[in-house]
């Protein structure tokens, strides 16, 4: 088995999601070879040394100056070739499942996406894969010349090994303009904590009431050093940008504490923060599903319940 594991890294920042990839692709080939594309990620090897990679290969060229997912690819593939590859795993973020679908369409093979497990140990593989935005594990097989597949996020956990590995750079022919798409500029719009990264999320939902109501989560989830989150019927009431929305058409995240603070738990809510470590979840309704999932629930008014626990986190803090 010669395995490759495609690195989504933005300009040579990547996240934890790519190194769960990492991790699952490492229990399927201990011999794993990373890939990063283009000279900014060339930073990361010890990185990818340190969560299992056996071999990084760097792939440079002048066309891969920044995100471009038509040439990343033509890349990925190429590299795939030149090495013999029979297997080319991603993870399932935007871009990883974007390149390594370009990449099932350069080489003209299947993509299994979205898989939370795998077996590899014979010729044909077989996977479970998460389907419906997580309602739905889907049992799939995979006969193929080189295997192309993508691990959904958050379904291993990021684990180092210490380990240490070769660098080899590759320079595919792309040719001209092979950068079909690409970044040509970009505009910071958030600074610091986001919600895919923070380690708390106070989430607010239709029991918020109105985008005013939103103070107090706000003020909660920056004492804790967390973003705040919230349900697609606060989104469509326009009390919150799109950005914040969790759930299966918003952003799928995993914090060490997700604060569901009126919110239902609709199952397109649900599988957008079912894999959060700790649930505590403040609700009228005792029998509301967020409620009954829950670690920790308080039955009571949000609008009570939120500025009560701000106030006695500044209490204690003197
Ligand atoms: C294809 C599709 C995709 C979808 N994608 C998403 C998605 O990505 N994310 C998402 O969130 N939804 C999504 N939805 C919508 C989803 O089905 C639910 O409609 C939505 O999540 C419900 O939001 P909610 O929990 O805020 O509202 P509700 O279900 O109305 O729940 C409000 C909750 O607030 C509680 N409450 C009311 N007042 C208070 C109070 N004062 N104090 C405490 N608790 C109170 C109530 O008891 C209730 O449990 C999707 C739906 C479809 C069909």
């Amino acid at each position: 088995m010669s395995t490759l594991y495609f690195v989504d890294h933005d300009r040579g920042e990547i996240t934890e999601t790519v190194l769960e990839g990492l991790t699952a692709a490492r229990a399927i080939d201990s011999a794993v070879a990373a890939v990063t594309v283009g000279a900014a990620g060339d930073g990361l090897a010890d990185k990818l040394f340190e969560y299992g990679a056996a071999a990084v290969h760097q792939i440079h060229h002048d066309e891969l100056t920044d995100y471009a997912p038509a040439a990343w690819s033509d890349a990925v593939s190429e590299l795939a070739t030149s090495v013999g590859a029979t297997a080319v795993i991603g993870v399932g973020t935007d871009r990883g499942s974007e390149v390594m679908a370009h990449v099932a369409a350069a080489m003209d093979l299947p993509l299994v996406a979205n898989c939370i497990d795998i077996d590899a140990s014979n010729d044909i593989w077989e996977m479970t894969r998460v389907r419906w935005g997580g309602s739905l594990h889907e049992r799939a097989r995979l006969e193929a010349s080189v295997k192309l597949v993508t691990i959904a996020p958050h379904s291993a956990e990021a684990t180092p090994v210490g380990a240490s590995g070769t660098v080899t750079e590759f320079v595919p022919t792309l040719g001209d303009g092979a950068a079909v798409t690409r970044i040509v500029d970009r505009v910071t719009t958030e600074e610091g904590i986001t919600l895919a990264t923070a380690p708390v999320v106070v989430s607010g939902g239709r029991g918020v009431g109105s985008a005013e109501a939103f103070a107090p989560l706000e003020e909660l989830a920056e004492l804790l050093g967390g973003a705040v989150g919230c349900s697609r019927v606060v989104t469509n009431s326009g009390w919150k940008n799109h950005k914040y929305q969790v759930g299966q058409t918003g952003t799928v995240i995993a914090p060490d504490v997700y604060i569901a603070c009126g919110i239902s738990g609709a199952i397109q809510h649900w599988v957008g923060m079912m894999a959060s470590k700790n649930v505590i979840a403040i609700n009228t309704d005792p029998l509301a599903p967020m409620v009954t999932k829950a670690e920790y629930a308080v039955i009571a008014d949000l609008h009570e319940v939120v500025p009560a626990i701000a106030a006695e986190i500044l209490r204690r803090r003197g």
